[in-house]
């Protein structure tokens, strides 16, 4: 159930009117701190911004870690967020470290152990993938979250032949077994929901992505968990928690994500599945939150957020750093969460927040070519739009679902167009 968040709306009514900050400090160096770090440059603000971030690696995207550098047809540079050049031009400074604890009242981080002062603070740390309680130590066990995660998976599959097996059938997984199956793998995904996606999609629409799944050569198996791995050193194979087994040379866990939020334990903060922000994205006294690890009040929705995709990192990042920038009064940040995905030949788009179990009307193609929109509704509101192959009517529609138009103004524009 969506929460409501009247609770959330009001950290900002009690903070003062910030100024603007000497310094900017982001920990988490990814999607949404680099995002957030070009947006108030590029609006004009002055100051250090420095960027502190645990891998080693320049920021990258993540979307072609299980698609287009799983596949081998990226070098990972193509991956990279900024380059070296952009990053001189821009005026900021990365940190190579580990935020360890914050010190809201007094203005500090710890980092590898040393405590520094920051002026406004952007945390930006996202999450990390959920692993499996037994076996997921082997070797040929993996996740994919890092550019080190894909290269690794990559390299197996190089040089380890046999099945691989995925355990979820959300975004990772399905995206991963597509991968595969173009490198020429037998997969098998095993998904403990009856459908697939169904959470996000219902199950109407899910089950059209699970017949993509069959009908590209996948197996899959829903209804039943994994329970754990085996293997001698190697994993070898699949426990299902119904006690069936199933061989495997590769395993791979995309079973979702927890957010990174373990630093902020003991500071002011209010943590609870995500670092909770007010509507602005303002978590404390010049403190905000982006992407994955933020979870806020979007009063378009009436409900308290978090979002694990892409676009939601890029918008919320230039949102809570211009934030940081702002006294009260700053406009609240209420994004009509989009994403997509790629699996096999389908392009798979979502704009909007419908709930799994809400009307659902085809306005163009059909289920069965595979290739159509389809657009959600409640009580004769529209909550969103999915396509299949379909990226135009999924822009036209989500422009409807911004005005707050209703099903009936969508099925007019259905009628008008075909
Ligand atoms: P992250 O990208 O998770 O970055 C957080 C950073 O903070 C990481 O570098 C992390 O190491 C660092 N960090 C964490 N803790 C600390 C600490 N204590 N100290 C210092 N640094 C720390 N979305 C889509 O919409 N479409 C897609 O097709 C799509 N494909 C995806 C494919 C893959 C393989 C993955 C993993 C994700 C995909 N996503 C996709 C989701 C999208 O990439 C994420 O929503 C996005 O990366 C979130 O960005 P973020 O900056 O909030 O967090
Ligand atoms: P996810 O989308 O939450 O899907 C995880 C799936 O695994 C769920 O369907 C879950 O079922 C199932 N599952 C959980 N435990 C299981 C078990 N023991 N055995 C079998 N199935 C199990 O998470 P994800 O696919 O791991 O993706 C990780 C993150 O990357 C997410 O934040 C995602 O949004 C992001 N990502 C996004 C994209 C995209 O937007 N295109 C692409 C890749 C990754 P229940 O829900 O019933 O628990």
């Amino acid at each position: 159930m969506p929460e409501t968040g009247h609770q959330h709306q009001g950290v900002n009514d009690s903070t003062p009117d910030l100024h603007e900050p000497a310094s900017v400090t982001v920990v988490g160096a990814s999607l949404a701190g680099v995002r957030g770090a070009e947006a108030i440059r590029r609006d004009g603000y002055r100051g250090p911004i420095k960027l502190i971030g645990d891998e080693t690696h320049l920021p990258y995207d993540r979307p072609p870690l299980s698609k287009q550098v799983l596949a081998g047809q990226w070098e990972p540079e193509k991956a990279q967020l900024i380059d070296a050049a952009r990053v001189a031009e821009l005026g900021l400074t990365f940190e190579v470290g580990v935020a360890t604890a914050l010190d809201v009242e007094g203005r500090r981080i710890e980092v590898d152990g040393r405590w520094c002062d920051y002026d406004a603070l952007m945390i930006s740390t996202g999450a990390r993938p959920r692993r499996l309680q037994e076996g997921q130590q082997l070797e040929g066990v993996h996740v994919v979250r890092t550019l080190d995660d894909c290269l690794a998976l990559r390299r197996d599959l190089d040089v380890v032949p046999g099945r691989v097996v995925v355990v979820g059938a959300g975004f990772i997984g399905a995206e991963v077994a597509a991968t595969c199956r173009g490198l020429g793998r037998d997969v098998t995904i095993v998904e403990v929901a009856e459908v697939p996606l169904a959470r996000v999609l219902g199950d109407q629409i899910g089950a059209v992505c699970a017949a993509i799944h069959e009908e590209n050569g996948t197996e899959l198996i829903c209804g039943v968990g994994v329970s754990s791995l085996s293997g001698n050193l190697r994993v070898e194979e699949v426990q299902l928690d119904d006690g069936r087994t199933i061989e495997a040379a590769i395993v791979v866990v995309g079973i979702g994500v927890i957010p990174n939020t373990e630093w902020l334990e003991g500071s002011a903060l209010e943590i609870d599945n995500g670092v909770v922000c007010d509507a602005t994205c303002l978590a404390g006294p010049n403190v905000v939150a982006a992407g994955d690890v933020a979870r806020w009040y979007n009063d378009r929705f009436d409900q308290v957020m978090r979002v694990e995709h892409w676009d939601n990192a890029v918008e919320q990042g230039a949102h809570a750093a211009r934030r940081l920038l702002q006294g009260a009064g700053a406009p609240n940040f209420s994004p009509i969460p989009w994403f997509w995905s790629d699996q096999y030949d389908r392009k798979i788009q979502l704009a909007g927040r419908p709930s799994p179990d809400d009307r659902i009307d085809v306005v163009t193609g059909s289920f069965e070519e595979r290739r159509f929109a389809a657009v959600y509704s409640n009580d004769g509101a529209l909550t969103g739009i999915f396509g299949m192959n379909r990226p135009r009517h999924v822009m036209q529609y989500r422009g409807l679902i911004n005005e707050g138009a209703s099903l009936d103004d969508a099925l007019s524009l259905a009628g008008e167009s075909s």
